[in-house]
């Protein structure tokens, strides 16, 4: 049951414009904006701003800038203000079998180290105990037959390195200096791919705000996105 569950799980489901004019399959990468619906996430209220709408924006914004360039295609796993689990969302983006996940998040805190871009990923640390050892090994079972928790299991290596690439480049815009870090978080889980989740910024913090919030500051970190996807899939940022 558990294994028929994932199966259908991965079971192909591809928007009809995933090839080019040659026919050959673009690679699809998934955005995910966090929360929606009654949940909310952070708030600034006296900006008026939700984390779930500044997630919106952004995945929409990364979108628009991935398709200008033609080399992939983009799923999002929202695209208005819905409540969605977060086993919908991994469905979603395993169904449609994408390269790698990004789900986008943003913090709220007052500390002033805070401000900046965090990226997470599910390392070794916080898989289940039973399988870490396998990932270690570099031992890899097909994705058909992984169970729905250990979905993420096959691909720490390759989040990791996505990660990495992520946090160096958004670390300029967003003029941080914070490194990759390992965290349990459940929607990484279930992702049948490579799956980072990224804290776009501080909403506290009336610099990163403004870099969510405005054309001008988004311009400043969707090439950062941009350049380290292009990197991770291709090996080459143009
Ligand atoms: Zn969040």
């Amino acid at each position: 049951m558990r294994i028929l569950f994932v199966v259908l799980l991965l079971l192909p489901c591809l928007p009809a414009d995933l090839r080019s004019q040659s026919g050959a399959r673009l690679p699809l990468i998934v955005l995910d904006a966090g929360h929606g619906g009654t949940d909310s996430g952070a708030r600034n209220a006296e900006a008026g701003l939700t984390e779930k709408d500044a997630a919106l924006s952004a995945a929409q914004a990364l979108e628009k800038a991935f398709l200008q360039d033609r080399r992939l295609t983009v799923l999002l796993t929202r695209t208005g203000d819905i409540e969605m689990p977060l086993h919908a969302r991994a469905e979603k983006a395993n169904r449609a079998r994408g390269q790698l996940l990004i789900s986008i998040h943003t913090g709220f805190d007052t500390r002033a180290d805070r401000a900046g871009a965090r990226v997470y990923f599910l390392g070794p640390a916080h898989l289940p105990a039973a399988v870490s050892a396998k990932t270690v090994t570099g031992v890899k079972s097909p994705a058909s037959l992984v169970p729905w928790a250990e979905a993420q299991v096959p691909f720490v290596n390759e989040s990791n390195d996505l990660a990495l690439l992520l946090q160096a480049r958004l670390n300029t815009p967003f003029l941080s200096i914070h490194s990759v870090q390992s965290s349990p978080l459940l929607l990484l889980h279930f992702c049948a791919m490579p799956a980072v989740l990224v804290e776009l910024g501080n909403l506290a913090d009336p610099a990163d705000l403004t870099r969510l919030t405005s054309e001008e500051g988004r311009s400043q970190w969707t090439p950062a996105v941009k350049s380290s996807v292009y990197e991770y899939l291709f090996g080459n940022t143009r």
